[in-house]
């Protein structure tokens, strides 16, 4: 029997669920070393919501954001991002482009150009990718610096910054690109806690101003309790927990999830 390519579409569960949600991924499976990294993992985050992914070093957060970022392909899996499947059965399809072009990504190590100043380093990626002339890239990069309180530090070089600094230009180079979604792991783990804050609260400002969707990683509790929407405990793999904060601290039954937070504290 043969299956038509519509009858292909309408069972595919993330595709489904994408059509409610910003980024649907559904049974993501990753494999290092005959150790699943991601098992069976799925995956929703909706428009303007900020997610917070908790769980033991070691536990497959890096790896889920990296397989949603396409830096790690995953072994299986479908994602649908902004209505488009980007991944079925762990292939990128044709419309991978356009949809992974909505993610932007950062890191707890500044991933910035040290010897170049702020300006070059939002505008580089810009112009070369996105052949974008210098001037609407210029006017991009001031918007994009504003929105992260780094409006005058357009000509300062890299190697200048605070800890704190750089994350926030790491924040505004993903906003150059105008993701829909930010996916950010560890970027504050680096940082002492009132910087951490701040940086942090650039990331509220985003979600509630510009209606961006977060997923971070921390292990900054007080973050998660006050500012996520949803909390996401993973352990070995697997989501063993998905719900609010208040849902995941106060009444959660997990022993496991309550150990990790005495710890972590
Ligand atoms: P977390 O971010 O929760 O600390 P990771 O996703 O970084 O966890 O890693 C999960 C597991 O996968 C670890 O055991 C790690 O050693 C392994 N791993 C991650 N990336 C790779 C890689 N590129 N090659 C081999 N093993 C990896
Ligand atoms: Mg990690």
């Amino acid at each position: 029997m043969t299956v038509t390519k519509e009858e292909q579409e309408v069972e595919c569960q993330a595709q489904i669920a994408g059509q409610n949600h910003l980024l649907s991924a559904r049974g993501l499976c990753k494999t290092f070393r005959d150790e699943a990294v991601l098992d069976d993992v799925d995956f929703d985050i909706d428009a303007g919501e900020v997610v917070v992914i908790i769980g033991r070093s070691g536990s497959g957060k890096s790896t889920l954001l990296r397989a949603v970022a396409g830096l790690t392909e995953p072994e299986a899996g479908d994602v649908c991002l902004n209505g488009r499947l980007v991944r079925r059965n762990g292939e990128r399809t044709p419309e991978w482009e356009q949809g992974a072009s909505q993610v932007g990504m950062i890191f707890q190590s500044y991933t910035l150009w040290p010897h170049m100043d702020v300006m070059s380093n939002l505008t580089l990626a810009p112009r070369k990718v996105l052949n974008m002339g210098r001037a609407e890239a210029r006017e991009r990069a001031i918007t994009a610096l504003g929105e992260v309180g780094m409006g005058s530090y357009c000509d300062a070089q890299v190697s200048q910054l605070s800890g704190g600094q750089r994350q926030r230009v790491a924040i505004a180079r993903a906003l150059m690109m105008r993701p829909k979604l930010l996916l950010c792991d560890e970027i504050t783990s680096a940082l002492d806690p009132p910087v951490a804050a701040e940086v942090l609260g650039v990331l509220t400002r985003l979600k509630d101003e510009e209606g961006l969707a977060i997923a971070l990683v921390t292990h900054d509790m007080a973050f998660a309790a006050k500012a996520a929407d949803r909390v996401m405990f993973f352990s070995h793999g697997k989501v063993k927990v998905n719900a609010t904060p208040k849902e995941a601290f106060e009444q959660c039954e997990v022993e496991e999830l309550r150990q990790f937070v005495d710890a972590v504290r």
